[in-house]
């Protein structure tokens, strides 16, 4: 049997939604089974809770059992769609600032695939906190609706120094970035550029950036090419799922949610209701995002006991009904005795790598993290609901503000430009961005000016929203838009 410390290591177990206690009791008892001593608090979150009135999903005694066990196995919560509260899940890992989603993606003995024979091995290191995932949503007139995706230089160093720390702790050796910079020059772009600031840094490690819908193409048609890839969140949503389905589907994603303080392991997949209950479900994700629990915690040899009696299973041909059809497939308890059954048995055919304890990286904690020698306010953008055209709109700002210290330099809708007219097909709704720039340059507009200019604008128009146009260090902190010069 294997060796087993003294004293129990505390653990939060939140069992989740749907199929989500069927895969967490498997995990729970093939770790046992292995002779982990772990001592679970078992805590709600999910349906239950929202059910019970509580927005976030997420009780107190659950925030507090994670801030003092700092470790949690958790099956997936299932999340209110469209309207009203909040993501249980994303709660969590914001709580927590479990800022590194780690996903896992292998091919599996057993499960045949197209692209069995491959060898895809690849991890998907997702940035977890940041990017369209605050959640920050606006209507900003009754038929527009705005999100804010905000991407910090900080999260962005934190993300790409531990893509590389992952891949020296498994070995690996090369270390893709994926994002969208080539279109979002200032969001996406910030982890591209900190990426390669970073990179030289890792000298052993090959990197390059790939643009991230070609990233999606050259993940289905030569996946084994990629060994980590580092990426922001949204992306790491959909490309993580993508890859999943290249070794079986979701029922074999494993993934970790790691910050400086707590980390949150779980499946990639969500509660799956239709399967609730029902003794068929394939716990293989939430058994391999516990084994990658029990490296973080340590135990690399029972680890690596339950990924080589996983695998044995799977050689064997005990599979679940994901890979062989519901009406065939091993009953989920069937397979969790299999494991627990080949525990102690090693795959001849897998490889299982040799893992090293993870160097989280360390980040100056300062809030002013980026701190610029000069910076000044050179512009306006005003966001206008108006019924006009761009023409009427602009001329009647334009007599509005003629003697404020900005002058009206252009209109946009979504994000082209309507005003002055530039000959174009551009359709316009209510929704205008009207961007005024400083007249005396260089220049620094105050408060003050600003205000000046909205009590202008106020008089014959209703604004919702304003966002300063500022240079640091001589740079423009914005974009131009499509057609503006
Ligand atoms: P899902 O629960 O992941 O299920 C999608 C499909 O994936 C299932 O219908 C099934 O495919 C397959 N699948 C997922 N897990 C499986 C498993 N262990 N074994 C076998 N097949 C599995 O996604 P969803 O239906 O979009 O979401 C359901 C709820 O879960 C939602 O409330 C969502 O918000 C939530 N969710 C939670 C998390 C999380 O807790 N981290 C993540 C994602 C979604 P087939 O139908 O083809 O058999």
């Amino acid at each position: 049997m294997i060796a087993t410390p003294s004293d129990p290591t505390v653990v939060t177990l939140i069992p989740g939604d749907g199929i989500g206690p069927e895969c967490v009791g498997a995990a729970r008892r093939i770790i046992e089974a292995a002779g982990v001593q772990i001592a679970w608090e078992e805590c709600e979150a999910g349906a239950e809770v929202f059910r019970k009135g509580l927005p976030s999903g997420v009780p107190p005694e659950t925030i507090e059992s994670i801030s003092r066990t700092r470790v949690a196995l958790k099956g997936p919560l299932e999340t209110p769609v469209g309207f009203g509260e909040k993501s249980a899940n994303v709660t969590l890992r914001k709580l927590f600032e479990t800022y590194a989603n780690v996903r896992p993606v292998r091919e599996m003995p057993g499960v045949t695939t197209p692209y069995s024979g491959r060898g895809i091995d690849l991890v998907m290191v997702r940035e977890n906190v940041e990017d369209l995932y605050a959640g920050i949503e606006y209507l900003q007139t009754p038929g527009v609706a705005q999100a804010l995706k905000l991407i910090s230089e900080k999260g962005s160093e934190k993300i790409a120094r531990f893509g590389f720390e992952y891949a020296r702790s498994e070995g690996r050796t090369k270390v893709a970035c994926a994002t969208k910079a080539n279109i979002m020059k200032l969001s996406e772009g910030t982890l591209k550029r900190v990426f390669e600031r970073v990179a030289p840094e890792y000298p052993e490690l090959e990197s390059w950036h790939v643009i991230v819908d070609n990233c999606a193409h050259q993940l289905v048609k030569r996946p084994e090419q990629f060994d980590v890839i580092v990426t922001t969140n949204m992306n790491g949503d959909i490309l993580s799922d993508l890859s999943s389905a290249l070794i079986g589907g979701l029922g074999f994603a494993p993934s970790a949610n790691v910050g400086n303080e707590v980390a949150i392991f779980e499946a990639v997949h969500g509660s799956a209701p239709k399967y609730a209950g029902k003794d068929v479900i394939n716990p293989t994700a939430v058994i391999l995002s516990s084994v990658l629990m029990l490296r973080y915690l340590g135990f690399f040899e029972q680890a690596a006991a339950i990924e080589h009696a996983v695998f044995v299973t799977l050689e064997s041909g005990v599979l679940t009904g994901d890979v062989l059809g519901y009406d065939r497939g091993t009953p989920t308890t069937d397979y969790t005795n299999a494991i627990i059954g080949n525990l102690g048995k090693r795959t001849e055919t897998w490889t299982i790598r040799d893992v090293r304890p993870l160097q989280l990286p360390k980040i100056d904690p300062r809030p002013d993290y980026v701190r610029p020698a000069s910076r000044s306010v050179v512009g306006l953008d005003v966001f206008v609901e108006s019924p006009l055209s761009a023409s009427e709109l602009g001329s009647s700002l334009m007599e509005l503000t003629h003697d404020t210290k900005l002058s009206l330099k252009m209109i946009s809708s979504r994000g082209t430009k309507v005003f002055p007219p530039t000959g174009a097909m551009t359709e316009t709704g209510d929704h205008f961005r009207c961007r005024f720039i400083i007249k005396e340059e260089p220049g620094d507009l105050s408060d003050g000016d600003v205000h000046e200019l909205l009590v202008r604008i106020s008089t014959a128009h209703s604004w919702m929203h304003i966002e300063k146009l500022q240079e640091f260090d001589g740079e423009l902190g914005f974009t131009r838009d499509q057609g503006e010069d």
